[in-house]
């Protein structure tokens, strides 16, 4: 019998999921035992997961799409972290107890730093409104930006995460040019949203861009991004730096997070360069 500890990341569709490497490799590196598999798990499965995690003693989670706003009713308890974003990423078993977590915005300020930046006094532009912009949008708020600009589709979406913060936050639509001010500009809206470098425009060079999509690992606003000589950034960071710290929340071993995330830049390094990832 394989008596190292169950942990899993779950989710629909959930094949190209980068999470076991990332945690295996973590696991190996500690010489903790611990084995990271993938399940797709449909919204409607996730009740009888949870119930499997009880009755089989799994160690703990990860979630992604569809299931983060879901498990803030399925868990027993969850940490300020879970509260504040008001979303769920990972979930550890304390003897039976389901403690959900949230490791997306943590994650991603750590990324932030690495390249020597950080939100504070920063004037963020957004774009998107959906589950991963509200964890960054919420941290932007927590950890002290200027402003927030939240450009969306669906307006009434903007507004509704605008209003938590109303001094920060700010409404916008996609198509009116973006704050020339900004020195953050984060893209999280799927590629299918066809974001361009012509949102580029009136920004000036030395604000940097995030893009949080890693497949293709350049998209066309990294590309624009970078030929005009501003620093790009893909996700790829946001999806390691989130899995060291779910890998500290499961494990309660702490261990250099900046050490680790270099080691898992190098262990995704080809397979994020041919492109078909997710988390
Ligand atoms: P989500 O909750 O479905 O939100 C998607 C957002 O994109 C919404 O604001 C949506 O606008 C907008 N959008 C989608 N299609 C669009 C289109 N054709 N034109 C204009 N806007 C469009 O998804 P999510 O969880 O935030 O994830 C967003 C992306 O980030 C995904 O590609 C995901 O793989 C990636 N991601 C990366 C990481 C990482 O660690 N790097 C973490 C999480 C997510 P509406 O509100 O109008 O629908």
């Amino acid at each position: 019998m394989d008596e190292r500890n169950k942990l899993a990341v779950i989710g629909d569709p959930i094949s190209h999921s980068l999470s076991p490497l990332l945690h295996n490799t973590m696991a190996r590196e500690l010489n903790l035992p611990y084995d990271y598999t993938a399940r797709r798990v449909t919204v409607e499965q996730l009740p009888d997961w949870i119930h499997t995690v009880r009755q089989e003693g799994w160690s703990g989670f990860n979630a992604t799409m569809p299931h983060k706003l879901h498990l803030l009713d399925l868990v027993d308890e969850k940490t300020p972290e879970a509260v504040y974003f008001g979303a769920i990423n990972t979930v550890r078993n304390d003897n039976g107890r389901l403690i959900g977590h949230n490791t997306d915005g943590d994650g991603f300020a750590n990324m932030l730093a690495e390249h020597g930046l950080t939100f504070r006094d920063a004037h963020v532009t957004v774009l998107g409104a959906g589950g991963a912009a509200g964890a960054i949008i919420r941290k932007a708020v927590r950890d002290g930006a200027a402003a927030v600009t939240v450009c969306n589709r669906t307006v009434e979406k903007t507004q509704s995460l605008c209003m938590e913060h109303p001094d920060v936050l700010h409404a916008a639509t996609l198509d009116a040019p973006l704050p020339e001010d900004t020195n953050l500009l984060i893209n999280t809206i799927p590629i299918e949203g066809s974001v361009g470098g012509d949102v580029l425009v009136n920004l000036r060079r030395d604000c940097a861009v995030i893009d949080i999509l890693y497949a293709p690992p350049k998209t066309p606003l990294l590309l624009a991004a970078e030929e005009r000589g501003m620093l790009a950034v893909n996700g790829v960071g946001m999806l390691i730096h989130q899995a060291t710290l779910a890998f500290a929340f499961f494990t309660g071993v702490s261990f250099d997070q900046l050490e680790m995330a270099r080691l898992l830049y190098k262990t995704t390094c080809n397979l994020t360069k041919s492109g078909v990832v997710s988390s």
